[in-house]
């Protein structure tokens, strides 16, 4: 977009493929971009302990002598059955956690093993989601020649970063993911930095920023982090977070975590990295958050789920082969059934028969409906719309303040760039574009 339009290859939270506004049961056999799934062998399991991770108590979900591996049986039935449901020539898997590095190398090359015979005339590609603690010369060696793009977790320079991910003793993991981050450099691994916004962080944004820069990363994805303290339902099944909102009605528990952003904070956050983005680093540094919002301007869907204008592409499958709605929805009430007894289109077809999909446009608030930036935001995560509109409605997102501060904010500088693009301009020439038209010419 604002430099590779449309080439960058990331593995955000809830990545969707292409086209997220078909929703019928015939326009999911039609659709030519299928359907999207991420994968979590170990299920929860992490080597980890980072005080903001929604994840790792997913263990309340199953059996207390659960392996968290998944077994030859499920992965050969995952690879076959998402390679056939796929109608484009690409399929693309990704494998997240959890850690899915505590597999080891083995249970990759297995992954391998076992794409080659099902691939037909399909290209295959694999991301991996890790913390990148665990990674050695041997893991990048493997992940460079098969082409792996890794995501690593990363949050910033070691006293931000280490503030909320830790290890179980408590002890700081910027060391380990740095000398994983240095590893994936120098085996020329294609990577990008997934760096999550929490309530401390968001107070800090050229800091993280600057040394995102000087550790030349060049893809960068951020991601808020929004917790909300359990409610009766999920403290029934042993989680101490909640479950997604209801949307219906009027949340009674708005609670959120300590370490959830402050939703003004996190738009401010976001402004001040993109205001030192738009003057020095169009084109050479790919803030994802920037390109789906330019993406978005220009009137193209989201890639991502989160403003998308509805959900229930983008599914989950656990270690033991059980299927749920998303990434955000791994609850009872969310699962669609398991791979070694059901087909991956009829379970999609089944969360978007139950509305899950659909709700999120039709359950829009009139506050959103009615606003500036609905076409770049869309309301959000449901999950996280659990607040009321000045309306009183439910279903407003949590994070609404700095969405809309954010939003509004670049609009000058999306629409100068989305001008630069149409002329066959470089969006990298977006500060004098914003001066005025006559001021851009052809070099
Ligand atoms: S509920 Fe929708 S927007 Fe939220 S993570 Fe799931 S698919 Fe994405
Ligand atoms: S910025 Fe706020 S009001 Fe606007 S669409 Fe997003 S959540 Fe709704």
């Amino acid at each position: 977009m604002a430099g590779k339009a449309g080439g960058v290859r990331c593995i955000p939270h809830g990545y969707l493929p292409n086209d997220t506004t078909m929703e019928t049961d015939n326009q999911i056999n039609s659709n030519p971009e299928g359907l999207h799934v991420v994968a979590k062998p170990t299920g929860p399991l992490c080597n980890l302990n980072c005080e903001y991770c929604f994840y790792s108590e997913k263990k309340a979900l199953f059996a207390p002598d659960e392996r968290y591996r998944m077994s030859d049986q499920v992965l050969r039935a995952f690879i076959a059955g998402y390679i056939s449901s796929q109608p484009t020539p690409v399929v693309e898997f990704v494998w997240q956690g959890g850690e899915p590095t505590l597999l080891g190398i083995d249970f990759f090359k297995r992954i391998i093993e076992l794409q080659k015979p099902f691939a037909g005339t399909k290209t295959i590609t694999n991301s991996l989601q890790t913390n990148g603690t665990l990674l050695t010369d041997e893991w990048c060696e493997f992940l460079r020649m098969h082409n792996f793009m890794v995501g690593i977790s990363l949050d910033g320079p070691q006293e931000i970063h280490d503030r909320y991910r830790r290890d179980r003793k408590g002890a700081g993991s910027f060391g380990q993911v740095m000398r994983g981050l240095r590893l994936l450099q120098k085996h020329g691994v294609e990577h990008n930095v997934l760096a999550c916004v929490a309530r401390e962080t968001a107070l800090r944004p050229l800091d993280v920023y600057h040394f995102f820069k000087e550790e030349g990363a060049e893809f960068i994805q951020f991601t808020p982090v929004v917790e909300r303290i359990a409610d009766s339902m999920s403290r029934g099944v042993g989680l101490r977070l909640a479950a997604p909102a209801s949307l219906a009605e009027e949340e009674k528990q708005t609670e959120v975590a300590a370490w959830s952003v402050i939703p003004e904070k996190y738009g401010d956050f976001l402004i001040e990295i993109y205001e030192e983005w738009v003057r020095h680093d169009v084109g050479t540094v790919f803030v994802m958050n920037f390109e789906w919002a330019l993406n978005a301007w220009i009137g193209n869907p989201s890639p991502v789920c989160i403003h998308a204008n509805t959900c229930g592409r983008s599914v989950v499958i656990e270690h033991n082969g059980d299927v749920y709605a998303c990434d955000h929805s791994v609850y009872p009430q969310y699962k669609l059934g398991n791979i070694k007894t059901h087909r991956l289109e009829q379970m999609v077809k089944k969360s978007i028969r139950s509305g899950f999909g659909m709700v999120k446009e039709t359950a829009l608030p009139r506050w959103c409906r009615e606003c500036d930036v609905l076409a770049a935001c869309q309301g959000g995560c449901p999950k996280h719309r659990f607040t009321t509109t000045p309306y009183d409605e439910p279903g407003l997102h949590y994070l609404c303040e700095g969405y809309k501060k954010f939003f509004l904010h670049i609009r000058k500088y999306c629409h100068a760039m989305t001008q630069l693009l149409e002329n066959g301009l470089p969006a990298s020439r977006v500060m004098d574009a914003i001066k005025g038209p006559l001021v851009i010419r052809r070099q």
